[in-house]
């Protein structure tokens, strides 16, 4: 098949290997689309995965290709995505239910080989099913819509409440902007260095955004009942903080 492999920091290559083969419980996938994450973006060209060689790419929708011993509940052909992280469900975090602070997590394109390639096998049990009839390319976006979402769920939001997502024209944002409004959020205003992605997020369903300091100002009235911040750059953390509403 055909991989991009990653060999060392900034040096991947576009190479035939082997197709993988899906142990037992586990099933060989046919990758249909897959997200360029941020995460990989510094994988491969800043501070390096944590094994090499390695396929990287985590987001993705595949179709079920070939299923391994005792898989059972599949069908070939069948539209699926992952949550990339692989949790061990031995741990006492995992015990726990809080797979998220695994102690000995695997992980799609960063721990064990991703979905820059036709084809990657993997654990059976944690595939998500999605409706059959789903443009594959906004299955394989499932992953970073539920971070955003994830976020929306740790905030008392409410309805009516006027909500900031500052790098609200990022992926993360995008979708930060989308489940605010589904959530009931009266306003939603998107902030965003790039006035490109400020548009994107105008298109995406906010109420108003802005790339500018001076637009800014006037539409922070009393603050902001909600902020969610995407961009994770300390500066627009502290802008975060200070746009908030008492
Ligand atoms: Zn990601
Ligand atoms: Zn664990």
């Amino acid at each position: 098949m055909t991989a991009a492999v990653m060999y060392a920091v900034g040096d991947v290559r576009i190479e035939q290997v082997d197709k993988p083969e899906p142990g037992p419980g586990e099933v060989l996938l046919k990758i249909a689309y897959c997200g360029v994450c941020g995460s990989d973006l510094s994988r491969m060209f800043e501070s390096g995965p944590h094994k090499l060689p390695l396929i990287c790419g985590h987001e993705f929708s595949a179709y079920i290709a070939e299923l391994g011993e005792g898989v059972t509940g599949f069908e070939i052909g069948e539209l699926v995505t992952v949550p990339p992280m692989i949790p061990c469900f031995k741990c006492p975090p995992c015990v726990q239910g809080e797979f998220s602070l695994c102690e000995d997590y695997d992980y799609y394109g960063s721990r064990r080989n991703g979905a820059y390639a036709q084809y990657v096998a993997g654990p059976a049990h944690l595939l998500l099913k999605v409706p059959q009839d789903l443009d594959p390319r906004a299955a394989a976006m499932v992953d970073p819509a539920a971070v955003a979402l994830h976020a929306i769920y740790r905030t008392k939001l409410r309805m009516g409440d006027r909500v900031a997502v500052m790098g609200g024209g990022g992926p993360i944002g995008l979708f930060s902007v989308q489940w605010a409004k589904l959530a009931g959020a009266g306003e939603v205003v998107a902030i965003d260095v790039s006035p490109d992605k400020a548009r994107l997020a105008l298109e995406a369903g906010a109420d108003r955004a802005t790339s500018s300091n001076e637009e800014l100002e006037p539409l922070i009235g009393k603050g902001f009942d909600l902020v969610i911040e995407t961009s994770g750059v300390p500066v627009v953390e502290d802008l975060a903080i200070s746009i908030t509403a008492r």
